[in-house]
C-alpha cells in the first residue's frame, strides 16, 4: 500500500469508530419500549407505500396488523391484493362514500365515522401489534371526522400498540401527537411528465 493509501485508510478507521461510538451511545440512551405513532405526510409520492412496507415487516416477525382505509381509490391497489387473504392482516376500508368523485358530504361523512368505529375499536385491542391509518388526514380537511375524538383514541390506545397514519397537510396536533414524522417532499412526479400510473408503482 502507498503511504497514502495508509493515511486514508487510517483516516477512515478513526472516522468510523468515531461514529461507532456516536452510535452505540445513542442505542443505550434509548430504552424506553412502547408502541408509537408514525405520520407520513407531504405532497411526495411514498406515504401509503411505506405504510404497507411496515406491515410487512410487522408480519415479517409474527404480529397481527389492521389496516383502514379511509378513501376507497377508484383502483385495485396490489397491496390490498397481496395482503388481503394474509391470516394476520384484517382490512377495513370505506365502504361506499369518499372518493374524489363523490362530493357528497353527508355519505362521506357517515363513510368516514362507520370506518373509523371500526378503527377506534382497533385501538382499544391488545391482540393487534400494529394500525395502518391510510390517507385519514383528509377526514380532518372535509370535518368528516372529530380530530380530538382521533387524537383521544390515539392517547388512550394500548402501551405497545404501534400506529402509521398518512395523508398530506397533516395537523398541527397530529403533528405533535406522533413519535416518528416524515414529510415526503415532491420533486419530480412522473405522472406531470404525462405518463400513465404504473401497475405495481402508484397501484
Ligand atoms: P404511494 O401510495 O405511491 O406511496 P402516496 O400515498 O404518497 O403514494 P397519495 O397522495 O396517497 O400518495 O396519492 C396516491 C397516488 O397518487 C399514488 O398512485 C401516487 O403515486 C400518486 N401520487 C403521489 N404523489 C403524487 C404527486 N406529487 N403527483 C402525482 N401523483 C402522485
Ligand atoms: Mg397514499
Amino acid at each position: 500500500m502507498t503511504e497514502e493509501a495508509t493515511n486514508r485508510a487510517e483516516r477512515h478507521k478513526a472516522r468510523m469508530q468515531k461514529m461507532k461510538a456516536h452510535v452505540d451511545s445513542q442505542v443505550a440512551q434509548a430504552t424506553e419500549e412502547r408502541g408509537i405513532i408514525v405520520l407520513l405526510t407531504g405532497n411526495g409520492k411514498g406515504k401509503s407505500s411505506s405504510a404497507f412496507g411496515m406491515v410487512a415487516r410487522a408480519l415479517g416477525h409474527g404480529q397481527r396488523v389492521a389496516v383502514v382505509q379511509f378513501i376507497k381509490g377508484g383502483w385495485d391497489c396490489g397491496e390490498q391484493k397481496f395482503f388481503m387473504d394474509h391470516p394476520r392482516v384484517s382490512f377495513h376500508v370505506m365502504a361506499t362514500g369518499f372518493t374524489w368523485e363523490t362530493q357528497n358530504r353527508d355519505s362521506d361523512t357517515e363513510a368516514a365515522q362507520s370506518v373509523w368505529e371500526q378503527g377506534k375499536a382497533l385501538l382499544q385491542d391488545e391482540s393487534i401489534d400494529l394500525v395502518i391509518f391510510d390517507e385519514m388526514t383528509y377526514m380532518f380537511k372535509f370535518d368528516y371526522l372529530s380530530l380530538d375524538e382521533v387524537l383521544e383514541s390515539l392517547q388512550q390506545r394500548p402501551h405497545r400498540q404501534n400506529v402509521v397514519i398518512t395523508g398530506r397537510g397533516a395537523q398541527k396536533s397530529l403533528i405533535e401527537l406522533a413519535d416518528t414524522v416524515t414529510e415526503l417532499g415532491d420533486i419530480k412526479h412522473a405522472f406531470r411528465a404525462g405518463i400513465k400510473a404504473q401497475q405495481g408503482i402508484e397501484f
